[in-house]
């Protein structure tokens, strides 16, 4: 199906973009790969009048080391986080989870912004910037502001974006390679039925969780097992994956049901940590 008839826009700053969004609100869409936002508006379930395309803003697609932490801009894509040297060497997480994200086509136009902002409940990163505890840096007409990932997902497919800002830079500390994100796919799309990340530092184990609820999670119930442990038994980790949807609602659709989706993240967390563990 064809998408409604909508006028086209392609700033070449940042600044222009945050104008042209603040003049149209909430009729215009950034448009980044693509690859979520079009085929939203060829079902339909999307009708901005509005596209604003920022994929030739050049600055927005840098990666690039800031003291001691990785900063990636919106524009990056899967494919440039799965093969930059810099983020395998110093962020292997990213690297890690941007390599499993749909097929090579979906990697090679998709960005790390893109998904972020469209905040589906089965995308991968979403697990691993919070396991990672990353920063989103965001612009609008108001300035700059830094959200801290535990803060940034809302609700399914919402986020604390306002219809006026954009997603500029995500920030990642670097990490120790004990770290790991395990999936089990929807096997025509590659999105998680259930994903989880596992980033095992001197400050404790971070655990984020996709997939199972409508919107990524970080396993409290799970971390808080694992408290003060830095080589957890079998039988804690078994205990503590038990716990990895605690207090959560887990979605239930067509690709899986609440409870097959809880037991999928179950021995997704067990498997990652002990990945991450060995990694150590
Ligand atoms: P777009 O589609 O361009 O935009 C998506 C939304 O984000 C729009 O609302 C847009 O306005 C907004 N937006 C874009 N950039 C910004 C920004 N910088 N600031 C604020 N808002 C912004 N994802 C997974 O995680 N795992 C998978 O396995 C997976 N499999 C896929 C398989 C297929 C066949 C397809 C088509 C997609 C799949 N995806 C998967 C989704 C893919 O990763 C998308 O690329 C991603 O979700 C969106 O990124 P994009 O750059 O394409 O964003």
């Amino acid at each position: 199906m064809y998408s409604a008839n909508f006028d086209y826009h392609r700033p070449a700053t940042i600044d222009e973009a945050i104008a042209l969004l603040s003049k149209h609100g909430d009729d215009a869409k950034l448009l980044a790969g693509g690859h979520s936002l079009i085929p939203a508006m060829k079902l339909r379930l999307a009708r901005p009048r509005v596209v604003v395309d920022i994929a030739r803003i050049a600055s927005l697609g840098d990666i690039r080391e800031v003291g001691g932490r990785i900063a990636i801009g919106a524009l990056a894509t899967h494919h440039a986080l799965e093969s930059s040297a810099l983020v395998k060497a110093k962020c292997p997480l990213l690297a890690e989870t941007a390599a499993v994200i749909g097929d090579v086509q979906v990697r090679n136009k998709g960005t790390i912004g893109g998904s972020l902002a469209h905040a589906d409940p089965a995308a991968d990163y979403p697990a691993a910037i919070l396991a990672l505890d990353a920063e989103i840096e965001v612009v609008g007409p108001k300035g700059r502001r830094t959200v801290h990932a535990g803060d940034f997902f809302v609700d399914l497919m919402q986020t604390v974006l306002g219809v006026d800002e954009l997603i500029t830079e995500i920030r990642v500390p670097a990490t120790a390679r004990a770290v790991a994100y395990m999936k089990t796919e929807q096997k025509a799309s590659g999105f998680a039925l259930a994903g989880v990340a596992v980033v095992a530092g001197a400050d404790g184990i971070r655990i984020g969780v996709t997939g199972v609820a409508p919107k990524a999670y970080r396993a409290a119930a799970a971390e808080q097992a694992l408290a003060g442990q830095t080589s957890p038994s079998v039988e804690t980790i078994a205990l503590a994956a038990a716990r990895v949807a605690d207090g959560v609602e887990p979605l239930s659709d067509i690709h899986a049901s609440a409870s097959f989706r809880v037991q999928l993240a179950q021995v997704n967390m067990r498997r990652a940590l002990e990945k991450a563990l060995t990694r150590a």
